[in-house]
């Protein structure tokens, strides 16, 4: 017997067995902090009385959602200990997405840093402050793909690419669990979210239909969730959207089919925030019963906040419609779980106020933070007005110069007040504070007469402007979906108004979507995008505006042209008629008649101070075969006067596939970083395993013939080779 086996054997016969069923499935119910004595605050959507659970059913909980400090956490955990019969602890789950209260970049932002050393680091000091303030499991990584700035969500990923999501999947989870959960009680349990495919929200509305075809999940969709599973991930989250018409907490196929028996996932499966319960509203379940026989059916453990399970399970195994193996099961893992993170030798693990003092928000994690931000920003655009010089009178104006929102949705933990300021960062970084006068000039939605004359007024003295714009964090996050993806008019009119100056003028942008930027790029000098930059988002900003640091961060997201062209992602299909590079007469093309086919910024893009130039790209063969992998040499200079790092992605074309196969896909990338006027030769090894995908048959495997590779800054602008694939012999 392996020691999982057997540790899982123990469990059974020391607690399962002697369990009531009604206890055993008071550990498949989690709720939220309110329901816990001592524990009353928090939030929960809706009034608790609607859910219908009362103390008596509370009291058998076995999970608990957002509640978090030492001390209120050990005093719960006294307190359900001193009345729970069989001394089973509590486990504390949260939502510790982009830090716990050292807030980091948004993950969108994250993903653009193309960093994920320094993700990984973020995503362990996140731990680190959770831990210690009694959380076990956070509700992260957030891994669903996302080709839709619409929706709202997409702030919470790492962006459009399979590959590159797979790989920050990887580092969010090795950050949060580390290697031994039992004995590092600096770390939490990572539960990817949400399974599956709720990135595919149709029109980028929260909580829509997804259907797609079958193909399409598997090789585009379900490959992050997997990569964080690989990883050792704890546990999984279901999403809210129907697949292919059903809802993914009541998929059978998803979860026993994909999740545990192709997979093997053997950890704990979760129902997002009442999801069991809204299979009825999408006419799928006819009641909290019948949602839960078909989410215990299905294959969900926990069922987070609503009471289907523990009202109707106890019923439906007596009369026999549910066996109750089922129950155990589920019961099994989330004990076993408990067991992992030695709950049952130390219910209180890392729990402790002394080290909350001490660790929470200490100057490592914030370093970390601000070393990600500047590495998450990406500058879109610059006529050469940034980097600003530091003798420069700067009128710092817009609504974000001074405004501590920038820590983004999901920083529930985060504070606003002490999250350093751009305007005080910028005074602090040029060489003399009165050298940047500030103005709000309007606010996110409104602006006045005077607003707007206080803003003339100092741009008039002033020999650079820096606006500080962007869309406030409740605009984007859960149920943060927007039709229209512009700044909003008030922002527009007041860039309107000051580029009749004729000053240089600068963008810094905070945002939790890819915007449709026109009347900002089209008319700004430079353009900073600093999605919400996290605690130290101004001194990282300022660094970057001032040239203390060159950026270097890259889209994770293509910024659409404008909002109808939404979708539009850089690994797409051709049509049988695409539009071809020069000018012509066809009408008969696929095209809009209005605008281009191109986003007005690809996937992978971003500038830096220094200029880098590419050539001499070779392949060290003409052809590969499933044995001999494909070396791949290219030469990057450093063509400007500040040293610089910049990220060499390497793309992939099936010229002709069984299945049509995308335009250009990112197989690698690396970072380097060069001094001024350096090059250097950077190599990739590609192999016959990458170039495989998914058959209309749904098996996996490459077609030999003729691929396309690419090598460049971004997915657009790349230097092309061509090799055969050679068939297996
Ligand atoms: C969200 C999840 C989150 C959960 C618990 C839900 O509304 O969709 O991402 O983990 O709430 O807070």
């Amino acid at each position: 017997m392996t020691h999982d086996l057997q540790r899982k054997h123990e469990l059974y016969e020391k607690y399962v067995k002697n369990m009531t069923l009604e206890d055993k499935i008071g550990q498949l119910l989690q709720l939220a902090a309110p329901f816990f004595e001592g524990a009353d605050d928090g939030e929960i959507t809706g009034p608790m009385e609607e859910l219908g659970i009362g103390p008596e059913t509370a009291r058998l909980a076995g999970s608990a959602l957002g509640l978090s400090g030492a001390e209120k956490v050990i005093a719960v955990q006294q307190a359900h200990l001193a009345q729970d019969k069989h001394g089973i602890p509590l486990l504390f789950m949260a939502d510790i997405v982009h830090g716990f209260k050292t807030i980091y970049p948004i993950p969108l932002a994250i993903g653009c840093s193309w960093n994920p050393e320094l993700a990984k680091r973020s995503a362990q000091a996140a731990a680190r402050e959770a831990a210690v303030s009694g959380v076990h499991v956070t509700f992260a990584p957030m891994v669903d793909l996302v080709r839709d700035p619409r929706w709202g969500r997409v702030m919470e990923s790492t962006g459009e690419d399979p590959y590159l999501n797979s790989v920050f999947a990887r580092a969010f989870v090795d950050g949060f669990q580390g290697g031994d959960l039992k004995n590092d009680m600096e770390r939490v349990a990572s539960c990817v979210k949400h399974f599956a495919a709720y990135g595919l929200a149709e029109g980028g509305r929260d909580y829509n239909t997804v259907d797609l075809s079958e193909r399409q999940l598997r090789e585009y969709y379900l490959p992050s969730y997997k990569a964080a599973i690989d990883a050792g991930c704890e546990m999984v989250m279901t999403s809210f959207n129907t697949v292919d018409g059903i809802p993914a907490s009541g998929s059978r196929k998803l979860m026993r089919g994909i999740l545990r028996e192709e997979w093997g996932f053997d950890g704990v499966l979760i129902s997002d925030w009442a999801a069991i319960r809204e299979m009825i509203a999408h006419g799928a379940a006819e009641d909290d019963r019948d949602a839960a026989f078909k989410a215990i059916q299905s294959g969900v453990d926990i069922e987070m906040m609503t009471p289907c399970y523990v009202h109707h399970l106890p019923g439906l195994v007596r009369e026999g419609l549910v066996d109750e193996a089922l129950i155990d099961e589920a019961v099994l893992r989330i004990l076993c779980l408990k067991d992992k993170l030695g709950l049952f030798e130390n219910p209180y693990r890392g729990a402790d106020p002394a080290k909350e003092e001490a660790i929470i928000c200490c100057e490592e994690h914030m370093e970390v933070s601000r070393r990600l931000a500047e590495e998450s920003c990406v500058l879109l655009k610059n006529n050469g007005v940034l980097p600003l010089g530091k003798k420069q009178k700067v009128a710092l104006i817009g609504p974000f110069g001074d405004s501590g929102d920038i820590l983004g949705f999901w920083s529930w933990q985060g504070s606003k007040e002490t999250a350093v300021k751009l305007a005080a960062a910028m005074q602090a970084t040029s060489e003399s504070p009165e050298l940047v006068t500030a103005a709000q000039g309007c606010g996110i939605h409104n602006i006045s007469e005077e607003q707007l004359a206080d803003a003339v007024r100092i741009a008039e003295d002033a020999d650079v402007l820096v606006l500080a714009l962007g869309e406030e964090s409740e605009m984007s996050g859960e149920a943060g979906s927007r039709s229209d993806i512009r700044l909003p008019e008030a922002q527009l009119k007041l860039i309107g108004r000051l580029k009749e100056l004729g000053k240089p003028m600068a963008a810094v942008l905070f945002n939790g979507r890819p915007l449709d930027l026109h009347g900002v790029y089209d008319i700004a000098d430079a353009v900073l995008e600093a999605w919400f930059p996290g605690s130290q988002g101004g001194a990282a900003l300022a660094n970057l505006l001032y040239g203390n640091v060159n950026p270097s961060g890259k889209l994770s997201m293509s910024f659409p042209y404008t909002t109808g062209q939404i979708p539009v992602y850089y690994n797409h299909f051709n049509t049988g008629r695409p539009k071809p590079a020069e000018p012509t007469d066809n009408r008969y093309i696929s095209q809009y008649l209005d605008i281009p086919n191109e986003p007005l910024l690809p996937f992978g893009f971003g500038l830096s101070y220094t200029e880098f130039a590419y050539d001499g790209l070779k392949l060290m063969a003409d052809t590969m075969s499933p044995d001999s992998p494909l070396e791949i040499r290219a030469t990057v200079t450093n063509k400007g006067a500040v040293a610089g790092t910049e990220t060499v992605q390497l793309y992939v074309r099936d010229v002709s596939g069984e299945v049509v196969r995308p335009v250009k896909e990112l197989k690698d990338f690396i970072r380097i970083e060069l001094q001024a006027g350096e090059s250097r030769e950077i190599s990739f090894t590609l192999s016959e395993s990458q170039l495989r995908y998914h058959h209309s048959d749904l098996s996996i495997g490459s077609d030999p013939g003729e691929f396309r590779i690419y090598v460049g800054p971004d997915s657009r602008n790349t230097l092309e080779a061509a090799f055969h694939l050679l068939a297996q012999v």
